[in-house]
Formats: structure tokens, C-alpha cells, sequence
């Protein structure tokens, strides 16, 4: 029997246990790195290398250059110094002459240090060299221990100190994966035409290339392979799970003429009326939008599309376009809210914007009644719900509005046509079953997702990569931007505080918001207790200041936004509770307190609270103390750009893809070159390739070779496809 070149499930069977200079006590340091077979050692990658051509003699170092540095240490030492902080100075030597280093703050820096000069291991320091009494120095330097590694380039592995292993265990046993490997080859299941479009190299030399490279340049090109992999597989579970679920969903195939609905003497159709009786034109990305969700209505297939827009840039009327659509054709529209309150806002809304519009009446010739609109929430009466399930079952209900409630109870419809599921956050694995919702025909509706959290296209391919997607790119014209501004604590509070009353002297009202204590409901309740009482008492005398937080009742809540929206309540003290869909147009300030406690996208959307009127708003960031430099890069970049898109670029940057794919991607565990930042290109190469390969959903079938690995290193929900 000749075996073939060896897969990655064949290399995920061979547990690490059996590679030489593996013993018990390696094993446990392995598992603890999360290592337990060949598959997961060779895809530890390598955090830094080390390029030694690079390297510079101590006796060469210019100060004020950065350089990099190998020796051998000797005269470690530790000491106290002010303030309660540690200082350890350790010797470099080459043979040239001797570096100074020292340590600030990194008191376990000694016990290191002293192991490597007892073991005579080298290391290599990388940092700006500087003068200090004469002599040259690095202050903590970046430091790698390089063992008695020789080659120009070194790999340094990322380790845990638990593990107790070091980076040169880990370069002998995947060099000692790879030497054995190397007759056999590593299969590629990556059909060559894919290699050849973006002159990728192999995988065998990839593997070869990232952990052992003999330049530069090839780890860079080994990179590259490995990261297409990863994106590609994400991609094609992606693509085919989308792809399967138009294939076995039958929908329903909306008429989408505004000509013709078959309203005597041809009239516009319900939605060209309800778009006639609008106060304003749409803008031309409402426009765009609604002509792609056309399309998707008028086909075959189910839509799953995604809606992203900013706050305010329209999406309730693209919504309601699209449900309308649904009742224009005799079958219904459900909007799902996250929370019962938005969903009662959001009903008072659409009634508002259907007054007045009429549908055939069933059984009349030219009978005409109003569209039903219905709200359906835990709080409403069982009498009165009996009655509206039964309006829903019959047809008598054109729109209902509630929350997820609404398809989790299966209640029944007689012909659901259009979903639209307004999730203003994230899109979950929860809300992920209205993709799956079929009627008694076995017949799905049409699913419209909107979120108000703009994400990089290429991190929208990633964390909705089974949806199509809408952009609102445009806010409607007319309104004023929200001037930001950034206030340090300490110099110039009171001048803040002068203009909330200005602006509550105009009749306007201003929200005071505190940060949201995490873990601890209690002190951030506390918290917005007392900045309350303060104000009340303080800076805010005389002006009626209410407040509003989590753990409040929902009544004593309603009844808090109730007088804010009144006027009778001027300045609104809360927590972040108000971050989601309230909506007061007099209110034309916000002041964030500690705001570089909070997330980019959390404090575009708190911003997103004011500005809702004709009146120029403002909004002021408070910091107390010294930020951190990630918190001023946020501030900076809210004072900076009211556009969500272009802030959601700046978040990825800032903090990476982890907190832009959010919750459902926490236990995605291939992504672990690949970042949606550096390599946004590559999302989109691979997410193009996937579509090739998958085709109308028979192609995933030809690469057998692929689906497997999709199984071994995709997440339990990835997986699902
Ligand atoms: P979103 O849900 O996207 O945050 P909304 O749908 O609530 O935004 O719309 C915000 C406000 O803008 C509403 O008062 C709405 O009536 C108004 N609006 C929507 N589209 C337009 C438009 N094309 N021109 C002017 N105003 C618009
Ligand atoms: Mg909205």
C-alpha cells in the first residue's frame, strides 16, 4: 500500500505523545498551550521571529536607533526603587562588548534571566538604545530567549509560563512533524486553480515556510497561504450553509410592481402609496436598498438579507416598504424588536406612518379597510391576545410588532410573508431561527435583519457571511451633525454644566449618562444614584433631574422616559440602558461621563440619542484622570467622525477582529493567523472563491478532501452546514 501525501485530519490523529523528546511532563505543558495532536502543534504558529540578519554588535549600537541584539547574560540584579516599583538590570554580552538592560515593573524578569545565564542560553533583545552614565542601555527592551538556536531566522513561539515549556521544545518538534512528513508531503486540497489566481505557494512549503522560513520574504508568502486556508474554510461554511438554505427553502414570490395591486382603475400599488405619503423623498440609499429587497421578494427563494445602517439613517422606512410589499400581496409582515419597549415604539411608529392607508377588503368588491397593525408583547392582556392570535391565524392582522416572543411561541400565521428582525446589535444564534421559520405549506417567509452597529464590509462578510447585505450609507439630508467635544475632568466641568442649563433654558433637555459598572449592577446603580443627587444638589440646582437605570422596575422606567419625553424631567441621568432606540428630539445634549470607559461603537450609538431634531446637538465626552491611550484613541476618534462606518474601521484597528465578530465567533478556533484587519483583502478573495467552488450548491460535494477538514477545524455552529 503507497500511502498519499498526509491529510490534516490524519495529522490531528496522531497525538503529540508520540514525538520523540515528548515525555509526560512536555504532555501536560503541551495541553496546557491547548496542544494534544500534530494538527494543533503545527497550527501553533510562531508570535515573532527573530531575523538575524538583522542583528547588531553591541560595540556598533547607535543611540536613539532601535536594534536588535544577541548574547549571553550575566550580573543579574533586583531592586526597590520609589513608588513601590521593582527595577532589574541585567548584562548583555556578545563578543564585541557588553549592553546594559533594564527592567522596570517586571520583577519575575530575574528568576528568567538568572535560569538562562545558569543554562548559558542566549537571547536576543530588541529596543532603542540609549545612553545612560556613559554606557550603552536598553529600558525594557523586548526580550526573546533563543536557547542555542543558529539559523538567520528564529521562530519564537507563544508560550504560557505555566506550560513550562520553551520556544525551542517547540521548534524541535515541529521541525522533527515536518522532517517526517516530508516524503509523504502534506495533502492540498485547495484546488490548484485557487493557487494559481493569487500565486500561493504549497502546503507543504506553507508549513515549512511559517514555522522554519530561511528569509523573510517566504514567511511572508507562507503567511499568506495559511491565511487564505483559514478564510476559505470559514467562507466556504458560510457560503454553503447560505446556499443550501435557498435550496431547500421554497418562498414566496412577491409581486413587486407599485403599478398593480389590484386596485381598481390600476392606482399605485400600497407600497407606492405609502412611499407617496411620506413627508420626504427617500434618500438614494434608501432608494438602492429597497430595489435589492425588491429583488430578493420577487424571487423564488426566501430573502436572508442584512440591513446595516447607522442610527437615524431611515431603516424603519425600508422595513415597512418591505412588509407592505408582503400585505400588498394578501400575506403579512412581523417585526421583531430586541426589547418589548422598542417594539411598543416601534408600533406607535408604524401606525403613525400607515394612517390613512387602506387594503382591499376581503369578501367586498370595492370595499377598502385599514391596515391592521398589531402589537403583540408579554404585557399585553390574554383576552386581548386571544383575539389577536386569532386576527393573526385569519388573515385580519396585515402587521403585527413584537419581540422574538414572536416566532419562539410559534404563533400562527395565516401567511407570513415578510420577517423583518430589527436587532440594533448583534444578529444571534437566537434570532438566527427566523432563517429557518416555515408556514404550514412548508413555505418561509422573507427575512429582513437590520442592525444599527455598522461593521467593515469585510467583517460583515465574516460575522453575517450567510446573509446578503444592504448598506444605508447616507443619512437623510437636513440634519445638523452632532458637534463632540472632549472635556478632561477637573478644567472646565462647570463650563459644561453652564451650557446643560443653556440648553435646558431653551426648552431642550440633556442626558447625563454614567458607565455601565461591569459585574456589578450595584455600584453602577450607586453610581447613577449619587452623580443624580449630586447634580440635584450641585451644578444642577433648581432643574428637575430625573433618572434612569437598569434594575429599575420596568413601570418606574417607562414612567422615568415618560416625563423626560414630557419635559416635565429636564436632565435625565442613566446608565446605558438608553443606548437602544430611545428616541426624544428635544433632547439636544449628552454628557458621557468617563466616557473612555466605553467601546467606540457603544458611544456612537449613545451619541446617536441626540441630534434627532432640527436643533444642532452636542455631545461631550468627560474623562477623569489619565486615560489610557487606547481610551483617548477612542475619544479622539468620536470627536473626530460622526460616521459609523468609518468609526467601525477605526475599532477594528484599535482593538482587533475578537470584539468586532463579538459573542457567536468566541468559540471560532480557526481563525488563528488570520486577522480581518491586515488581511481584509483576503476576506473578500476567499469569500469570491467559495462562491466559486460552491456553486448552486453541489460544488462543496466534488471536494471531499475540503469538507473534511471544514469538520476538523470549524466550530460546533460553523460547522452546521
Ligand atoms: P433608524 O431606524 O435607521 O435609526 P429611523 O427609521 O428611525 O432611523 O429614521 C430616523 C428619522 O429620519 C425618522 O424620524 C424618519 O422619519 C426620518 N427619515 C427617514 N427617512 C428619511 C428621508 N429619506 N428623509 C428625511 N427624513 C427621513
Ligand atoms: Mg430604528
Amino acid at each position: 500500500m503507497t500511502a498519499g501525501p498526509i491529510t490534516l485530519p490524519e495529522l490531528a490523529a496522531l497525538p503529540v505523545s508520540k514525538l520523540r523528546g515528548v515525555g509526560p511532563r512536555k504532555l501536560d505543558g503541551l495541553g496546557k498551550l491547548g496542544i494534544t495532536n500534530v494538527f494543533e502543534l503545527l497550527t501553533h504558529y510562531p508570535r515573532r521571529y527573530i531575523d538575524r540578519t538583522q542583528q547588531a554588535e553591541v560595540a556598533g549600537l547607535v543611540p536613539g536607533e532601535e536594534a536588535l541584539v544577541l548574547g549571553g547574560v550575566s550580573g543579574v540584579s533586583s531592586r526597590r526603587i520609589r513608588g513601590g516599583r521593582s527595577m532589574v538590570v541585567a548584562e548583555l554580552k556578545d563578543r564585541s562588548g557588553t549592553l546594559r538592560c533594564t527592567f522596570f515593573n517586571q520583577h519575575w524578569r530575574e528568576r528568567q534571566l538568572s535560569d538562562v545565564a545558569a543554562a548559558g542560553h542566549d537571547v536576543a533583545v530588541h529596543g532603542k538604545v540609549e545612553v545612560f552614565s556613559g554606557r550603552r542601555q536598553m529600558t525594557n527592551p523586548v526580550v526573546d530567549l533563543v536557547g542555542d538556536r543558529t539559523g538567520r531566522i528564529v521562530a519564537v513561539y507563544p508560550l504560557s509560563e505555566k506550560a513550562g515549556l520553551t520556544t525551542w521544545d517547540l521548534a524541535e518538534w515541529v521541525a522533527q512533524t515536518l522532517r517526517r512528513a516530508e516524503p509523504r508531503g502534506l495533502a492540498d486540497p485547495v484546488p490548484t486553480w485557487v493557487l494559481d489566481r493569487f500565486e500561493l505557494c504549497g502546503r507543504s512549503e506553507a508549513f515549512e515556510g511559517i514555522h522554519r522560513p530561511g528569509s523573510m520574504g517566504q514567511m511572508v508568502r507562507a503567511r499568506q497561504r495559511l491565511v487564505m486556508d483559514e478564510l476559505l474554510r470559514l467562507q466556504l461554511a458560510l457560503v454553503h450553509r447560505k446556499v443550501e438554505l435557498e435550496r431547500s427553502q421554497r418562498g414566496i414570490v412577491h409581486v413587486v410592481s407599485d403599478a398593480d395591486d389590484g386596485e381598481p382603475g390600476g392606482g399605485r400599488g400600497l407600497v407606492g402609496r405609502f412611499l407617496d405619503s411620506l413627508a420626504f423623498p427617500l434618500t438614494t440609499a434608501q432608494r438602492r436598498t429597497i430595489s435589492e429587497i425588491d429583488g430578493d421578494l420577487s424571487s423564488a427563494a426566501p430573502m436572508h438579507r442584512l440591513l446595516q445602517g447607522d442610527v437615524g439613517a431611515g431603516k424603519t422606512v425600508v422595513a415597512v416598504a418591505s412588509m407592505l410589499r408582503a400585505v400588498q400581496g394578501g400575506h403579512q409582515g412581523a417585526l421583531m424588536a430586541p426589547t418589548e419597549v422598542l417594539a411598543e415604539q416601534h408600533a406607535a411608529s408604524v401606525r403613525e406612518m400607515l394612517d390613512g392607508l387602506t387594503v382591499p377588503e376581503d369578501g367586498s368588491l370595492l370595499g377598502e379597510r385599514p391596515v391592521k397593525v398589531a402589537l403583540l408583547t408579554g404585557r399585553i392582556r390574554a383576552a386581548e391576545r386571544r383575539e389577536l392570535l386569532e386576527g393573526l391565524a385569519h388573515g385580519t392582522v396585515d402587521l403585527v410588532i413584537g419581540t422574538h416572543a414572536l416566532i419562539q411561541e410559534g404563533v400562527d400565521f395565516a401567511s407570513l410573508g415578510v420577517v423583518v428582525v430589527d436587532e440594533q446589535h448583534r444578529f444571534g444564534v437566537e434570532q438566527r431561527a427566523a432563517l429557518r421559520l416555515s408556514d404550514r405549506d412548508g413555505r418561509s417567509p422573507d427575512v429582513l435583519v437590520m442592525t444599527a452597529t455598522p461593521i467593515p464590509r469585510t467583517a460583515a462578510m465574516t460575522v453575517y457571511g450567510d446573509l446578503d447585505v444592504s448598506v444605508l450609507d447616507e443619512l437623510p439630508p437636513g440634519r445638523t451633525p452632532i458637534s463632540t467635544s472632549w472635556v478632561a475632568d477637573g478644567d472646565g466641568l462647570e463650563a459644561t454644566w453652564e451650557q446643560v442649563r443653556e440648553e435646558v433654558g431653551r426648552g431642550r433637555r440633556v442626558y447625563v449618562v454614567c458607565p455601565l459598572v461591569e459585574d456589578s449592577d450595584k455600584v453602577e446603580v450607586a453610581a447613577a444614584e449619587s452623580t443624580a443627587e449630586d447634580l440635584r444638589h450641585g451644578a444642577l440646582a433648581g432643574l428637575e433631574v430625573g433618572l434612569l437605570h437598569g434594575r429599575m422596575p420596568s413601570e418606574e422606567k417607562q414612567a422615568a422616559m415618560a416625563s423626560f419625553r414630557g419635559g416635565s424631567t429636564q436632565v435625565l441621568v442613566a446608565t446605558t440602558v438608553i443606548e437602544v432606540g430611545v428616541d426624544v428630539p428635544e433632547a439636544t445634549m449628552m454628557v458621557v461621563l468617563d466616557a473612555d470607559r466605553f467601546g467606540i461603537a457603544q458611544l456612537h450609538q449613545l451619541r446617536g440619542r441626540v441630534g434627532r431634531g432640527q436643533v444642532a446637538s452636542r455631545c461631550v465626552l468627560v474623562t477623569d484622570g489619565e486615560p489610557s491611550p487606547d481610551g483617548v484613541a477612542r475619544i479622539e476618534a468620536l470627536v473626530a467622525s460622526t460616521d459609523g462606518f468609518e468609526l467601525a474601521e477605526v475599532d477594528l484597528d484599535l482593538r482587533g477582529e475578537g470584539t468586532v465578530l463579538g459573542e457567536r465567533q468566541k468559540g471560532r478556533n480557526d481563525l488563528k493567523l488570520a486577522s480581518l484587519r491586515r488581511d481584509r483583502d483576503w476576506v473578500a478573495r476567499a469569500r469570491e472563491v467559495a462562491i466559486e467552488l460552491v456553486g448552486d450548491g453541489t460544488g462543496l460535494a466534488r471536494h471531499p478532501a475540503l469538507v473534511e477538514e471544514l469538520e476538523l477545524v470549524l466550530s460546533d455552529e460553523d460547522r452546521d452546514f
